[in-house]
């Protein structure tokens, strides 16, 4: 199929787009970034803006850059970048590790980090890294800007904070010290496809983060599981009893991927995989 007509506007400055988006409104108008996702949804007519924001020819909206204690991810840095910079390697290698599973190199080409994010597929790698990570999110509009932490950011599968005038345009990241530990793990029919579950941890004593994503409409920070490790001195003989008290409440997705039970017990097993090999090297 192909898509509805639509006009195409390519703005130059950031100030341009929040400006075109805030007159073409709510419903008509739509920002465009990789056009990974987008597009597939347009050409089925399952998103059919009248028009489309480009934000490929904003100046400024890409790159990485440490900015005092955080790794600043501009929204338009494509997905690729993240398995390629070398300041994403030194400061932020959970988000290489959960990279290297989106997609194939060809859409991590197009694709960016600001879109999967926008995005928020439930089985989607960087929005669950990102909460890992306690990553803090920038919108920005007509009115100014705000900053959204990536764990209030989603807010049920393919929604989330962001208002219909904003545009995502910065990540920022917590740099991790050279002792923090991490792990990815995750669960998919192929490489490349959406993970079924996967799970993500930061282990730089004494702060644990731990988030599984896929389980449920959005990612899961497991805060049972940090308190209970926590308050036993993060000893390894206490992550099955952890990961069980976690999992007791969680009400997993049912789909033709994975019925919920067997999403938990995925869940249960890449978690207690990760939790063993931060805990223990
Ligand atoms: P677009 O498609 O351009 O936009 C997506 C949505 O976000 C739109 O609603 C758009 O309006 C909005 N948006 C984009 N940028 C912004 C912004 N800065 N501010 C506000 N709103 C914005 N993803 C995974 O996570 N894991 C996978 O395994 C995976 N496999 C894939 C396999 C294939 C074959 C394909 C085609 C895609 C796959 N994807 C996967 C999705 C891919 O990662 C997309 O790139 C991503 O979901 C969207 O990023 P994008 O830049 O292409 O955004």
């Amino acid at each position: 199929m192909k898509p509805a007509p639509f006009d195409m506007m390519r703005p130059a400055s950031l100030k341009e787009a929040v400006r075109l988006l805030a007159d073409h409104g709510a419903s008509d108008a739509r920002v465009i970034a990789g056009g990974q996702s987008l597009v597939p949804l347009m050409n089925f007519r399952l998103a059919t803006p009248s028009v489309l924001i480009d934000l490929n020819r904003v100046a400024g909206l890409s790159g990485v850059a440490i900015e005092g204690e955080n790794l600043r991810i501009r929204a338009m840095t494509r997905q690729q970048e993240l398995l390629t910079n070398s300041l994403v390697a030194a400061h932020a290698p959970l988000l290489a590790a959960a990279a290297a599973h989106v997609g194939h190199i060809q859409t991590r080409a197009r694709g960016t980090v600001g879109g999967s994010l926008a995005q928020a597929d439930p089985s989607a790698e960087l929005p669950l890294a990102m909460v890992a990570l306690g990553a803090t999110l920038t919108v920005s509009s007509v009115r100014g800007s705000r900053e959204i932490a990536a764990e209030c950011f989603f807010r049920d599968a393919l929604v989330t904070d962001i208002e219909s005038d904003e545009i995502l345009t910065d990540i920022r990241v917590p740099i991790a010290r050279p002792a923090a530990r991490y792990a990815f793990r995750e669960f998919a029919r192929r490489h490349g496809d959406f993970a079924i579950v996967a799970v993500a941890m930061l282990f730089d004593p004494p702060d644990l983060r731990v988030a599984i994503g896929g389980l449920e409409a959005t990612p899961r920070i497991c805060q049972k599981v940090m308190d209970a490790l926590r308050a036993n001195g993060f000893a390894p003989g206490g992550v099955p009893s952890a990961v069980e008290l976690e999992l007791a409440d969680a009400i997993p997705n049912s789909d033709l991927q994975a019925s919920g039970e067997y999403r938990r017990h995925l869940a249960t097993m890449l978690a207690t995989d990760c939790l063993n090999e931060v805990l223990s090297s």
